[in-house]
C-alpha cells in the first residue's frame, strides 16, 4: 500500500514539476480545473491571466505536495497542532470501490428551486456516513451559503439517480478515477458532471493553509457544489482579502485569507 502510494506521489511530483504549468497554460485542463469543475475558464480569464494563474498554482500545488506528503508517512492527517479536530488515521491510497449511502431523506427548505444532493462514503474509510451527510447539508443550507445567492433549496435524497449532485468522500485513488477528466493527482477534490468527489485525505487532514478542519470541509463542499451550480473559478483579488469561495484554496491562498462562504467573497 505504501509503495503504491509513494509511487503515485512520485508520479504526481514528476507531473507537477514537468507538466503542470504547460498543461495549465495550454488550457483549462490543469490550471482551471485541478480543484474541480470541468467548466474551464468560465470566460473570465484572459490568456495572460491564465498564464500568471497557472504559474502561481503550479508553485502552490507543488508546495502542497511537498509539505503534506500523503504517501511515505501513510498518515494523511496533519502533524501540526493547529488543527483542532485531527483524525490521526491512515487513509489508504486505494479504496474499496464500495459505497455506503446516506439513506435518510430531507426535503428542501425554503422557496428556492430544489437541488437534490446524495451523499456516500467509500467503505473502509474512517468517515461516518450519517455525520457526513448531516455536515454536508448543514453547510449547504447555511445562510452564508448558496441557497439565497442562487435561489436554490438543497434537499437530501437517498437515490443517487435522483441527485443533481452526488457527493462522495473517497480514497485518493477513487477520487482520481471519478475525476478522470481533471487533474487531481491523488490530492485535490473535484466536480465532474453531477459528481462531487472529495478526497478523503483532505477531508480528514485539510491543507496547511487551513488550521480549522471544519472550515476546510465547509470550503470544499461549497466550492465543489458551487461548480455543480455553474460557478467558475475566481482568483484572489488582493493580498489580505478573503479568498473568493471559487478560488482554488486547496492549492494555495495567493495572499488571501481562507474563506468557505460564497456570500463573503
Ligand atoms: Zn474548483
Amino acid at each position: 500500500m505504501i509503495s503504491r502510494s509513494a509511487h503515485s506521489a512520485a508520479v504526481a511530483r514528476r507531473f507537477l514539476a514537468a507538466g503542470a504549468l504547460a498543461a495549465a497554460v495550454a488550457g483549462a485542463a490543469a490550471g482551471c480545473s485541478a480543484d474541480g469543475g470541468a467548466e474551464g475558464t468560465g470566460g473570465g480569464m484572459t490568456s495572460k491571466e491564465a498564464t500568471a494563474q497557472a504559474a502561481a498554482q503550479s508553485g502552490a500545488e507543488a508546495t502542497g505536495e511537498i509539505a503534506r506528503p500523503t504517501s511515505s508517512s501513510g498518515a494523511s492527517t496533519t502533524s501540526s497542532s493547529e488543527t483542532p479536530t485531527p483524525t490521526p488515521t491512515e487513509v489508504p491510497y486505494e479504496g474499496t470501490g464500495e459505497w455506503e449511502y446516506a439513506l435518510e431523506a430531507s426535503a428542501p427548505q425554503g422557496d428556492g428551486a430544489p437541488f437534490a444532493i446524495a451523499v456516500r462514503v467509500e467503505k473502509g474509510l474512517p468517515v461516518e456516513i450519517d455525520d457526513t451527510a448531516d455536515f454536508v447539508m448543514a453547510t449547504l443550507r447555511d445562510e452564508r451559503g448558496w441557497q439565497d445567492l442562487d435561489g436554490v433549496a438543497f434537499e437530501l435524497v437517498s437515490d443517487e439517480s435522483q441527485a443533481d449532485a452526488l457527493v462522495s468522500v473517497a480514497s485518493p485513488q477513487t477520487t482520481d478515477q471519478i475525476c478522470s477528466g481533471l487533474t487531481t493527482n491523488g490530492y485535490t477534490s473535484c466536480r465532474e458532471g453531477n459528481q462531487v468527489a472529495l478526497n478523503a485525505n483532505r477531508w480528514l487532514g485539510a491543507t496547511e493553509d487551513f488550521d480549522d478542519l471544519t472550515v476546510y470541509r465547509q470550503y470544499v463542499i461549497n466550492h465543489e457544489v458551487g461548480h455543480a451550480l455553474g460557478h467558475a473559478h475566481e482568483y484572489c483579488p488582493a493580498p489580505g482579502s478573503p479568498a473568493p469561495l471559487m478560488q482554488q484554496q486547496t492549492l494555495g491562498l495567493q495572499g488571501c485569507t481562507v474563506n468557505p462562504w460564497p456570500s463573503v467573497a
